[in-house]
């Protein structure tokens, strides 16, 4: 499932060849994609709009349309965005449900094997930005993101740390691959319940989810499954796996083997000698 470092890749390598485009036609092959709207509306709110801007936010790719128009897309399971010259565009392609062909010839095809993606039109800034915030939290790549911020909103969390971070309402963008990552760097075991960490632990996580996400986007992104880029090759951050994926293979620190488990319903990769369990809590005593 694309990450916050495999929806940047995407959107740095299209920004520059959709940005300041007009979308001359829209062809939207699946109505799943954009329910409960109707496919031939969407096609008509876009059709003939100019891309003024192509953003991130969270997990979330929002194309900024002239008119305070725009398109929020997800990926979520297996969606790629792909950018296509006209002469490489061959038919059939498998899995195409999006069409997007722009002024200068070129196509953006959205294609998606599990068909969970969307893509949602919202008009005027304020709608989108309601719509951003019932979703997504605090951006982990903005300079406002401070170690303080996430302090606030771990605090009261009961959520093992995992499962925190993976709930985009706290975090945005961190998915399965980057938690663990974060988590191993910071030294932190997954079911760690997020509001009883200390403040340098804390810290440390901070500086473990920047470091992670930073290391993705550097390597293109992680294609362990589906995942390409715009021009459909494949990451390689899927290499450079700190603790993801690596079960019995010995850890990079301390060399004990890395362990499986499952945190916030996720398979979780950790070491247990660098990542110490949580101290089961002590009996209150009576006396
Ligand atoms: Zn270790």
């Amino acid at each position: 499932m694309p990450e916050l470092p495999e929806v940047e890749t995407i959107r740095r390598q299209l920004a520059p060849r959709v940005v300041g485009r007009t979308i001359e036609r829209v062809r939207v092959l699946d109505p799943l994609w954009c329910a409960p709207a109707a496919p031939r509306a969407v096609e008509r709110r876009l059709s003939g709009r100019r891309i003024d801007a192509l953003r991130r936010r969270g997990k979330y790719l929002i194309a900024d349309l002239e008119g305070d128009r725009h398109l929020v897309m997800h990926l979520r399971m297996t969606g790629n965005l792909l950018w296509v010259a006209p002469e490489d565009d061959r038919a059939p392609r498998p899995h195409l449900r999006v069409r997007l062909v722009l002024d200068d010839g070129n196509l953006v095809l959205f294609v998606d094997q599990r068909r969970f993606g969307t893509g949602v039109v919202i008009d005027g800034s304020r709608r989108l930005e309601e719509y951003l915030a019932e979703r997504v939290g605090p951006e982990p790549l903005d300079p406002g993101f401070t170690p303080e911020v996430l302090a606030r909103a771990a605090r009261g969390r009961r959520a093992p740390v995992k499962a925190f971070l993976l709930d985009q309402r706290r975090v945005a963008g961190v998915g399965n691959i980057y938690a663990d990552e974060a988590l191993f760097r910071a030294g932190i075991h997954p079911l760690r319940p997020a509001g009883r960490l200390r403040r340098a632990e804390i810290e440390r996580l901070h500086t473990g989810i920047v470091a992670a996400l930073e290391r993705g986007i550097d390597r293109q992104g992680a294609s362990i499954d589906d995942y390409r880029d715009a021009n459909g090759e494949r990451g390689s951050m899927q290499d450079e796996f700190l603790i993801h994926l690596r079960a019995g293979q010995p850890c990079i620190r301390c060399g004990r083997p890395v362990t499986k488990t499952v945190a916030g319903g996720r398979a979780t990769y950790l070491c247990s000698r660098c990542q110490p369990a949580p101290r089961p809590r002590r009996r209150m005593s009576t006396r």
